[in-house]
């Protein structure tokens, strides 16, 4: 990453598949892209709880937001956290059961979250996290001031990051190879739908063209 050491941390390094890592700092920017939702882990008071929630990413950092009185987040702030990124690229089905597995691409990153609380940069973090679930920033009515006090934005330094990737197919043991069993990969793609206007939409406000260009992309 930008301001990151030149190789992984003692605890960001691959033990385990240590040929599916991946640091480089623009395949991994790719792979957060391409995400649609992280897993942000806390350690908290009453037990470590782990949250799925909306992100972006800015320069070296992944962003994520919440309301003020998110536990989960209140307890983040200043605290290490994990937040992982996964695609689920296809199911992998061995000629044993004890050898399936997954294709993905999933990015972990440790770090101290931070609040972003100078109003100019958490409106611009809020932007990157909005526009990352859909663009519609910049054509759809700004958030109102009592939005914003009551929104949380934490940021956490994309600085210890791994990425690992398995992209093939079952890895069999040579005994199973001339035997009866089946084995092969089962791709998964997503793709957005047509929109679909919400039952409440009053008079005939114009789809945002962003929107209107999802429509049988790749979600990931
Ligand atoms: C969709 C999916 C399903 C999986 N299912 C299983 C399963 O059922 N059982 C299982 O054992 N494993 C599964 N894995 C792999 C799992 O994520 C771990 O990589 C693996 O269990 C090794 O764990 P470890 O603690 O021994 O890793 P280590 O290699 O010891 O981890 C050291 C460091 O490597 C990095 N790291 C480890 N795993 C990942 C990762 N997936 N992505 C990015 N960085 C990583 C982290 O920084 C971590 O701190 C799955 C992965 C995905 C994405």
């Amino acid at each position: 990453m930008s301001d990151a050491p030149t190789g992984p941390s003692a605890r960001t390094t691959l033990r385990r598949g240590k040929n599916r890592a991946v640091y480089d700092e623009d395949q991994v920017k790719a792979i957060l892209a391409a995400g649609v939702a992280a897993h942000v882990g806390v350690a908290t008071d009453d037990g470590p709880i782990v949250l799925p929630m909306a992100y972006g990413v800015r320069d070296n950092e992944i962003l994520i937001h919440g309301a003020v009185g998110n536990a989960m987040l209140k307890s983040g702030r200043n605290l290490d956290v994990c937040v992982t990124v996964t695609i689920i690229d296809g199911l992998v089905i061995a000629r044993t059961p004890f050898h399936n597995s997954m294709n993905y691409r999933s990015v972990v990153i440790r770090g101290i979250a931070t609040a972003i609380v100078d109003p100019a940069d958490k409106m611009a973090a809020l932007k990157i996290i909005n526009d990352h679930i859909a663009p519609i920033w910049d054509t759809a009515r700004p958030p109102s001031e009592s939005d914003f006090k009551k929104t949380l934005v934490l940021a956490v330094p994309l600085k210890e990051v791994s990425a690992k990737v398995r992209g093939e197919g079952p890895v069999d043991e040579e005994i199973d190879m001339d035997g009866p069993h089946w084995a092969g990969v089962v791709p998964l793609t997503s793709t957005w739908g047509a929109a679909i206007p919400a039952s409440d939409l009053r008079g005939t406000p114009d789809t945002p063209a962003a929107v209107l260009d999802m429509a049988n992309t790749s979600a990931h």
